[in-house]
């Protein structure tokens, strides 16, 4: 599962060593010139700590969210990023991220824990899946403070809307959708393993699918599931003709 994604880390090490060799044979017996270090596979992996580079990836995906609602004339408020703990009292046990409309986006300790002890040094890459879909709830909420609507399509949505926010980074060079899938489909098979994950997020194909509706369109409204629409849904009672 993970095998690929190891693959694509070797690869930009192959690729460093082989660009150092070759500047280094270079005509002029001059000094080497400098090899520019590969762009991250996903943005933010070269801050330290984990809680500053969560912090990292809300800002990258604050300003993406922030282009977008401009271009459809709205407002884009950050949201309120608490990681880790400090939850509300209600929402103290809970092992997973979560977005929170009161207190905004939430990274348990018990959560950052389970994500180091399943993918180890992969870790990062799939906290980038997970900050882009609280994220994504963030952004329905903004869209739509009354949410009404299935659970299910409301977690499919925060899914497409992460796959999103991906392909904005890859237009850009900041992103590597094949490590940043990789890293994302691994931790949706680790929460399909409990039963009410799937029953209130959907299967993993499911997931994958909304996932990957994202990564290739990279417009909200691709991600548009029922009444969650990116743009106004019609007036009811206003029938539309011809
Ligand atoms: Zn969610």
């Amino acid at each position: 599962m993970m095998g690929s994604m190891r693959a694509a880390f070797q690869v930009v090490t192959a690729w460093v060593l082989t660009a150092w060799v070759l500047t280094g044979c270079g005509s002029g017996g001059g000094p080497p010139a400098p090899v520019a270090p590969p762009a991250p596979a996903v943005p933010c992996l070269d801050v330290g700590a984990e809680a500053a580079y969560v912090e990292c990836l809300q800002r990258a995906n604050d300003a993406v969210w922030q282009t977008r609602f401009a271009g459809a004339g709205r407002s884009y408020v950050s949201p309120r990023l608490t990681v880790p703990d400090q939850a509300p009292r209600s929402d103290r046990t809970r092992d997973r991220a979560f977005f929170n409309a009161r207190t905004g986006v939430h990274f348990p300790t018990t959560y950052l824990d389970d994500v180091r002890a399943a993918h180890g040094e992969h870790a990062r890459i799939v906290l980038s899946f997970t900050v882009a879909h609280e994220t994504g709830h963030h952004v329905q909420w903004l869209v739509r403070p009354r949410l009404r609507a299935p659970t299910r399509d409301i977690e499919l949505q925060a899914d497409c809307y992460a796959g999103m926010w991906a392909r904005s980074q890859v237009a850009v060079g900041d992103l590597d959708p094949a490590v940043f899938r990789e890293g994302a489909v691994a931790e949706l098979r680790r929460l399909s393993a409990d039963p009410e994950e799937v029953d209130s997020h959907g299967a993993v194909d499911e997931r994958v699918a909304s996932l990957d509706r994202g990564l290739a369109a990279g417009d909200p409204e691709a991600c548009d599931v029922g009444t969650l629409t990116w743009l106004p849904a019609p007036t009811p009672g206003v029938v539309v003709t011809g």
